[in-house]
């Protein structure tokens, strides 16, 4: 079983992301090398670099399973504002560069939101804005994460991914993301995953998926909401989750659990804990706690 969580990328960079991974027990993980949310990038410490590599190998994390993610403000699909179209592309190149130099093969990344633009377009403008990226000479697969459809995100269903796909010259080097919160909130049942795979087996081919996030969701089926919820607690549910998890056809493809951090109470934002090392742990065991949560709070309060 390939499994970690989402970690992060502090001073130390690669190796706490490490470091982090291994206390939760997981055998992979996925970072973003700044905050998600702005493009304030600490240059690389190659000395660092160096030591997380050794401490994966010692630990058996394959860098071909671990995966990047592209910030949010990345968006490719809208061209209204040509500067921040521009801004986009030269950053996701600029991030792809980061993940070459630091090793890593694989990025997901957030298709786009067309923001007042005509869909078709937009997705002409992704299209475009990944083959400028392509360009460049790098080896490392974009993975286009599928998308719960809040607000005007491209990417919500198979036909839309297809379409981006079918635009890329360099097929080798894009990939898909499955994630299952997001599967259910675009409307996807996954409980009838099999069906959602034949007919993306069709469309786009199996062999595109290379990461699944792993989370459930707040929110009911179609509700367009992506609101991750803890697994086994919310609408997906655990067995339908580890089936998923447990699929040969994805032995080999990592899975992220990209789940909240647990408060003191269920509404508490101030003391979070990461939920992860049990989380992978209940997984592992093949059975749901659902005292999971307050196991979590009394293990980090000792
Ligand atoms: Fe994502
Ligand atoms: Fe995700
Ligand atoms: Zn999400």
């Amino acid at each position: 079983m390939i499994i970690g969580s989402h970690v992060s990328f502090k001073k130390d960079q690669l190796l706490d992301s490490v470091k982090e991974a291994i206390s939760y027990n997981a055998n992979t993980f996925m970072f973003y090398t700044g905050a998600p949310q702005n493009t304030m990038r600490s240059k690389l410490d190659e000395e660092k670099n160096k030591e997380a590599l050794k401490l994966m190998k010692e630990n058996k994390i394959d860098i071909n399973n671990v995966v990047c993610h592209a910030p949010y403000i990345v968006n490719l699909a809208n061209n209204k504002e040509l500067d921040k179209y521009r801004f986009s592309i030269s950053f996701l190149t600029e991030e792809i560069k980061r993940c070459e130099a630091l090793g890593i093969t694989k990025i997901v990344l957030h298709p786009g939101s067309s923001v007042g633009i005509d869909r078709k377009e937009a997705l002409k403008n992704i299209i475009y804005a990944l083959n400028m990226v392509l360009e460049n000479d790098l080896s490392v697969v974009i993975c286009l994460e599928t998308m719960a459809g809040k607000g005007t995100e491209l990417g919500i269903n198979t036909e839309e991914l297809k379409a981006i796909i079918d635009g890329i010259e360099k097929q080798d080097l894009i990939g898909v993301c499955l994630d299952t919160c997001h599967l259910n909130d675009s409307g996807v049942d996954l409980n009838k995953f099999d069906e959602y795979l034949e007919a993306f087996d069709k469309k786009i081919g199996l062999n595109k998926v290379k990461v699944i996030h792993i989370n459930d969701s707040k929110n009911i089926i179609g509700s367009h909401k992506d609101r991750h919820e803890n697994i086994g607690f919310g609408t997906i549910g655990y067995s339908t989750l580890v089936n998923i998890i447990n699929d040969k056809r994805f032995e080999n493809i990592p899975k992220i659990l990209e789940t909240p951090y647990v408060g003191d109470t269920d509404d508490d934002k101030n003391r979070l804990y990461p939920p992860y090392k049990y989380e992978i742990e209940m997984i592992k065991n093949g059975v749901f706690d659902m005292n999971l949560k307050n196991n979590i709070r009394k293990e980090y309060k000792k």
